[in-house]
């Protein structure tokens, strides 16, 4: 036979559990504490920007402009999966972080920009149309020349075997280096350097991608392409900032001219 539960008496105290989590009450003069308590606050600056699962750490904001670059810009699955997976609001300062997912340029300091998201995964998709990536299905051994905040670099290492990215500023290089550790990507190298001279250290290169561009190609980059490897960068031609892709098959590079595009000057020197 079964019996109904006594109804609690008047005036039940809460059950025990709820009183354990209560906090409990200060102690008379002790000081109060705003902060967060100390890994907490570790935790919050790891993440940096929005707390998981709502705004800009939510991978449906990502995968919005992630479905638009495909329509527009007909970015590949390798691709679309990188841009998925690289959150792009963690390269920039946190108050334009709300603009990460839109398909624009910001500016990152010292007059530098992240490139918007379109023309990164078109020069992406083309550095991976090559004859030689699309047999291997990665971008091998890679040399970015413009590192910036290292957005780019962290979608190159997820496509790539090794990245080398050259960086003439150095508050640049450093806090790209800072945004990549926090992610913790791994296979890139950063380098402080005039990319005009590439990086001979580590050549030749599978894949080059240059975010900055000058009056002509310097012929280190050309020098240090690989046999079989895929050039993409911008270059001034008739007047214009243009698109340029060169292949290399032995002692002949084989330019292709594409679109009108606006990167920021290639510049000598370092800062
Ligand atoms: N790759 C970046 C874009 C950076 S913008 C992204 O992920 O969005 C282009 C960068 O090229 C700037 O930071 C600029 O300082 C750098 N740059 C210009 N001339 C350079 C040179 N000669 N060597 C290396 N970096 C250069």
């Amino acid at each position: 036979m079964s019996r109904k539960p006594a109804p609690p008496p008047s005036g039940a105290r809460f059950p025990a559990v709820l009183e354990r989590v209560a906090p409990p009450a200060p102690a008379k003069g002790a000081v109060l504490r705003p902060q967060k308590p100390v890994h907490q606050a570790a935790d919050d600056a790891r993440r940096r920007h929005a707390p998981s699962g709502i705004g800009l750490d939510s991978q449906a904001v990502r995968a919005a402009l992630v479905a638009r670059l495909r329509r527009e810009v007909g970015a590949s699955e390798a691709v679309c999966r990188a841009l998925l997976a690289v959150p792009r609001h963690h390269f920039v300062d946190s108050a334009l972080a709300p603009q990460a997912y839109e398909d624009t340029s910001l500016p990152i300091g010292l007059q530098q920009t992240i490139s918007k998201p379109s023309v990164v995964a078109r020069m992406l998709s083309l550095l991976l149309d090559g004859a030689q990536a699309r047999r291997t299905g990665s971008l091998g051994r890679v040399l970015e020349i413009g590192t910036g905040c290292g957005y780019q670099a962290a979608l190159l290492a997820l496509l790539g075997a090794q990245v080398v990215s050259v960086e003439r500023l150095k508050p640049l290089h450093d806090k790209a280096r800072a945004a990549l550790d926090a992610l913790q990507v791994r296979g890139v190298r950063l380098v402080w350097g005039d990319g005009r001279a590439g990086h001979a250290p580590n050549a030749p290169y599978d894949s080059i991608v240059a975010a900055a561009g000058g009056d002509e190609l310097p012929p280190a980059w050309l020098d240090q392409l690989a046999d079989g490897g895929r050039l993409v960068a911008p270059v001034r031609g008739a007047g214009q900032q243009v698109l340029l892709v060169v292949d290399r098959r032995g002692d002949q590079w084989v330019r292709d001219v594409h679109e009108a595009v606006h990167f920021v000057p290639l510049k000598s020197g370092v800062e």
